[in-house]
């Protein structure tokens, strides 16, 4: 007989999805309800004023959709694009190219603004699209590429969009909850994150926002979004203002329990507290690897807290040290993907996961790890180097 699946308890240092803390997890175990229940209703209400405060916006149209990320994703692309549209779409690591797939699919034309993989999108490369292309609808950018760690500029890049009266479609999977996100503030349209990242919840769920300009264009498209199940038109109903909830589809109930919780934790914490620990806790890994010999892949000003790309020392095995990180210390670190695949770890330190204990722990397994592959290191500087930045913070 199929014995019943006990999966050992992992320490989540990569690209998502990462450590959920056990307050989210026993709130997956509370009795199911009704999706229609009104306790759960009120529950919906309530979620969507957290996403609000955690999105910094006061747009109407904030709800999780039942699905992950990548269905966030194509419901901000399916319902603003129609075929025939062109989109200006930004891509600087894997998400970007992802997002050209979801133009094309639409029977729209993606003009490509393309940087490094580690740089940030170029400005002064999408000001010159937007002038090239005045037929175009959408600007595309990821906030916080996760893979390669890399953030750009959204303020800069909203504000240009802004200026030629094109709407922004931005992916904050990785952004929201770890670094500075203000979508009101900077003007963003259509903005969709994830749950499992910064956010510590289980994976599948994606919370996303629609400003008043993006619904306007929802709301006079000429033609059907092609799919039923993620046309805004009809899930406002579901997820909608003060009207009657009409079924769509059946919420994940306990997903949406886990979700509240971690919407209140990250209310209880202040956003603004939870985004400097993520700081505190990159610098005090960054100090480590460095102390280890070991160099960042990203320009310092535009790494990400919650994705740390580090290159992986010439000799060493990539697949060899990750394997053993997760045998002997139940310690999971992200691959390099794409055109970094061999050449990066990714160390993420998102949500619950970005915490002293854990850098402390990471730095040691990989300091075990690197002397296994014959790599010269001072033993012991690594934690020494992090705890003494942790020590300048307190000032004890
Ligand atoms: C993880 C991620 C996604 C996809 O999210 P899923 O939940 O895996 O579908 C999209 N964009 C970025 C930047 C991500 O990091």
């Amino acid at each position: 007989m199929t014995q019943s699946f006990f999966p050992p308890q992992r320490t989540l240092m990569g690209p998502g999805p990462s450590d959920v803390s056990p307050r989210v997890l026993a709130s997956l175990a509370r009795p199911t309800i009704g999706h229609l229940d009104p306790l759960f209703v009120s529950l919906m209400d309530e979620i969507k004023g957290l996403l609000q405060y955690a999105f910094q916006t006061s747009n109407e149209l904030t709800l999780p959709i039942s699905a992950p990320g990548s269905a966030g994703m194509e419901a901000c692309f399916v319902n603003l694009l129609s075929c025939g549209d062109t989109a200006i779409v930004c891509q600087n690591g894997v998400f970007g190219g992802r997002m050209r797939e979801n133009v094309e699919r639409c029977g729209a034309t993606a003009v490509m603004v393309e940087d490094d993989w580690g740089a940030p999108v170029d400005p002064h490369k999408v000001a010159e699209a937007l002038k090239n292309h005045p037929e175009a609808s959408v600007l595309a950018f990821v906030h916080a590429e996760t893979s390669t760690g890399t953030r750009s500029d959204a303020e800069t890049l909203c504000k240009l969009a802004r200026e030629h009266g094109v709407l922004v479609i931005m992916d904050t999977v990785t952004s929201l909850g770890g670094i500075e996100l203000k979508v009101d503030a900077w003007g963003a349209d259509a903005v969709y994150s994830g749950s499992q990242k910064c956010l510590s919840c289980v994976p599948g769920i994606s919370p996303v926002t629609f400003s008043p300009r993006a619904v306007e264009r929802i709301q006079a498209r000429a033609h059907k979004v092609q799919s039923w199940f993620l046309d805004m038109q009809l899930v406002m109903g579901y997820w909608g203002g003060d009207s009657k909830r009409a079924y769509h589809h059946t919420a994940p109930v306990n997903a949406l329990y886990a979700l509240h919780e971690t919407l209140v934790i990250l209310q209880e914490e202040g956003l603004d507290n939870a985004i400097s620990r993520h700081q505190r806790n990159h610098k005090a890994l960054v100090a480590g690897l460095e102390a280890m010999g070991l160099s960042m892949a990203v320009e310092e000003a535009w790494r990400l807290p919650q994705l740390n790309s580090v290159c992986i020392p010439d000799g060493v095995d990539d697949a060899r040290v990750r394997g053993r990180l997760l045998r002997d210390f139940d310690l999971e670190i992200g691959a390099g993907l794409g055109a970094l695949a061999g050449k990066t770890w990714r160390i993420g330190l998102m949500g619950h996961a970005s915490r002293q204990r854990n850098v402390i722990l990471c730095l040691n397994a990989l300091e075990t790890a690197l002397k296994a592959e014959g790599y010269a290191l001072d033993s012991g500087a690594a934690v020494e180097a992090a705890s003494d930045y942790y020590q300048s913070l307190t000032g004890s």
